[in-house]
């Protein structure tokens, strides 16, 4: 079915006044991930999506092993109610096994991640045995089997250990290296095409004309992408003219798996933009209920590719502050699931108190940039600076964006609000 049959056939869906959740689930239901995928030496995957399960070629750990520093000894041996004394008749390390087997009366001194010699099912810590010469004393109260890490405990072998669709961060890494995974295969790094479109854009490195700006989203986007693990093709600035657009959308599409433009989406300029993309794909035009970020486009350009319609096109407002809080709500975990990743939990909502009064009409999201922090104990927020859409500096004082929410009224000073944090932790 074409984008715009299946987006009419949603219901309550109007283009000129969709809610945040609801573009952002249509987007989310035309993506699939792209098949490709390649083998990559384990650390040159970081970052990337794994293509296929990773199961587990062995019991993981292989072998019981202690999990503590101290003596390993026969359960059966200890007193219940009294003290214990014990032979010590050698050592176990990592790596290096006490031969022997053990007889009654004795035990061996254990460190962590040695095997417990055989006859051995429990080890005591260090901490509580007392040294007497060759002998320890243990006392009381433990537990048999305490201390000992089984075979097979952490995974199982023949069990997946990781399934296809995790984003390979550090832990996946170093699982991966535990399993002796060498190589790993994973979906090949997503392709994203994007350029700026306005008549008044400079490029940075060329001295500005009289009513001229420079073009600072390519480089937010540049970040944005580059931070996501993308393949990044920067195509520039292009004029507000249909043959240098039409040719840029072609170049765009033939070369990338996703197109991003910023600018040339608002009223007046979109209908020329319409008319364009009408031959060269299949495009929504959106007026999204949010602020910043209202004007949008989503569909399909030009033929070929993996997808086999085309290059995905997100054309993106031109302010500043609106290419990146689109960026962020619907772009983002578009390229995820590109990318084959699963879906992400939504970037962490934390609830904060407002250290300020904000202005807020019910009917659409605000993305106000915050600064978060603790105050006696409580997280507290307060606008960073002045909230224009144009003005990247409050992107660049804030660590969060306070989201208030599409049915909310105006924000009283210590009302508790909702903020997304702009730094994950891994
Ligand atoms: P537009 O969406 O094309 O109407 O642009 C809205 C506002 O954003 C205008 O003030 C533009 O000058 C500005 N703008 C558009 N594109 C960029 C860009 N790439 N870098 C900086 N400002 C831009
Ligand atoms: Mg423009």
């Amino acid at each position: 079915m074409s984008l715009s049959a299946h987006f009419s056939c949603l219901d309550d869906f109007d283009p000129d006044a969709l809610s945040v959740d609801q573009a952002r689930a249509f987007i989310l239901g035309q993506l699939t991930p792209l098949h490709a995928r390649e083998r990559l030496a384990l650390r040159s995957a970081l970052g990337r999506v794994l293509a296929v399960d990773v199961i587990a070629p062995f019991n993981v750990p292989a072998h019981d092993n202690s999990a503590m520093d101290g003596y390993a000894l026969r359960h059966a041996d200890l007193s219940a109610s009294g003290e214990t004394r014990l032979r010590v008749v050698g050592t176990a390390l990592a790596g290096k096994a006490f031969a022997g087997p053990i007889a009654a009366g004795e035990c061996v001194r254990i460190m962590t991640g040695a095997l417990p010699p055989a006859g051995t099912d429990t080890v005591v810590i260090q901490e509580v045995v007392g040294v007497d010469g060759e002998s320890i004393v243990v006392p009381p109260g433990q537990r048999p089997g305490q201390n000992i890490r089984l075979a097979g405990e952490d995974l199982a072998a023949g069990q997946p250990a990781l399934a296809a669709g995790r984003l390979i961060r550090p832990a996946e890494l170093g699982l991966m290296a535990s399993l002796g995974c060498a190589e790993v295969s994973v979906y090949r790094r997503l392709r994203v095409a994007f350029f700026s479109t306005g008549d008044e854009l400079c490029s940075i490195g060329t001295a500005l004309a009289d009513g001229e700006v420079y073009d600072s989203n390519r480089y937010t986007l540049f970040g944005m992408l580059r931070r996501m693990g993308c393949e990044v093709l920067d195509m520039g600035v292009v004029r507000d003219d249909p043959a240098s657009l039409e040719a840029a959308f072609r170049d765009a599409a033939a070369a990338a798996d996703v197109v991003i433009t910023s600018g040339g989406v608002s009223v007046g300029e979109a209908d020329f933009v319409k008319a364009l993309m009408a031959q060269l794909g299949e495009v929504l035009f959106w007026k999204i209920a949010m602020k910043p970020g209202r004007p949008m486009a989503f569909g399909r350009i030009g033929d070929g590719g993996e997808t086999g319609g085309g290059a995905w096109l997100f054309g993106l407002p031109g302010n500043p502050v609106a290419v990146m809080a689109a960026f962020y709500q619907f772009v983002r975990d578009a390229l995820h699931a590109l990318m084959g990743a699963d879906p992400l939990p939504v970037v962490p909502l934390l609830a904060a108190t407002s250290t300020a009064a904000m202005k807020k009409a019910p009917g659409r999201t605000e993305f106000q940039r915050g600064i978060l922090s603790q105050v006696d104990g409580q997280w507290s927020v307060l606008p960073a600076g002045a909230q224009g859409s144009g003005i990247l500096r409050s992107m660049s004082d804030a660590n969060c964006f306070i989201v208030l929410e599409h049915h909310r009224g105006p924000v009283a000073v210590g009302d508790t609000v909702r903020v997304q944090l702009f730094d994950g932790l891994v």
